[in-house]
């Protein structure tokens, strides 16, 4: 089963215990307005040209005949500052988790593991689950949005470890309003979650103007303290202020915007 991730980070130490290796996979349902990896998004692999000492020789426009240009219209190879670059590759699971699978030692002296994050990695359902087969016993974290049919979201429960599940807004209109998508689907999983008894960490990022406020951050919590399940804590996410240079360079337009006196409206 192949499937699309755009980066795989060695010795990560925030995504779960003990050393890790994060894999991040492309593509996301949801359109957060303060997505720090705006580059995660789309499905397929994209070009990301960095606006930063650009020479304007024009170099990278002249047509080539190196396959991996061609769907792109430019050529990547031909930047003398070595600007463009390809966000995201196709990969065989069995082949990604072999590489994997060579940093075992590490994983298993510190307690450690694979976390597959994103993007969304339950967008790729198929390739997931081989994965996630496949790197057993080694302990596996899906870190997710949530945003996933029910019935995918039972099949990766049976195959993981633990899940890091993001709960970003507890009222469905703001929810729609800030990430393009309904919270219901969200909380369904949520629910499925807990009644499973696999452990699991909420991750809330805080959003200036979105969510920071103690009302709402209450909210959260009595949403999840209904029924507890296996959940181990939950951890509050500060907001990253570094992403809009990276939305330049897969050109979408960032759209958040810090307020100045904590209101969105
Ligand atoms: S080749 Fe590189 S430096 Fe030249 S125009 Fe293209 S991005 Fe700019
Ligand atoms: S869920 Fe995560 S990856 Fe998807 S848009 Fe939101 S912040 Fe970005």
């Amino acid at each position: 089963m192949k499937g699309v991730i755009f980066d795989s980070k060695e010795f990560t130490v925030h995504d779960g215990p003990g050393i890790r290796t994060t894999v991040f996979f492309k593509g996301c349902p949801l359109r957060c307005l303060w997505c720090h990896n705006p580059e995660g998004l789309s499905p397929e692999p994209q070009l990301m040209v960095s606006q930063n000492g650009c020479l304007h020789c024009e170099a990278c426009r002249q047509p080539c005949s190196h396959p991996q240009c061609q769907p792109y219209g430019r050529c990547i190879l031909a930047c003398p500052k070595g600007l463009l670059q390809i966000a995201g590759k196709t990969v065989e699971a069995k082949e990604l988790a072999r590489e994997l699978l060579k940093q075992r030692e590490f994983f298993e002296i510190s307690g450690g593991g694979v976390t597959l994050s994103g993007g969304e990695p339950l967008m790729q359902p198929d390739f997931l689950c081989e994965l996630l087969d496949e790197l057993h016993p080694v302990h596996r974290i899906v870190e997710t949005c949530g945003y996933a049919a029910p019935e995918i979201f039972a099949r990766i429960l049976g195959r993981c470890d633990a899940i890091y599940l993001d709960i970003k807004h507890p009222d469905e209109e703001m929810h729609m309003r800030v990430t393009g998508k309904s919270n219901r689907l969200i909380l369904e999983n949520l629910h499925q979650l807990q009644d499973s008894n696999l452990p699991y960490v909420i991750r809330v990022p805080l959003i200036p103007g979105i969510n920071d406020t103690r009302e709402i951050l209450e909210k959260i919590i009595l949403l999840v303290s209904k029924n507890r399940g296996n959940l181990e804590k939950i951890d509050f996410m500060p907001y990253n202020p570094f992403a809009q240079a990276k939305y330049e360079m897969v050109d979408i337009p960032f759209l958040y915007e810090k307020p100045r006196d904590n209101d969105l409206s």
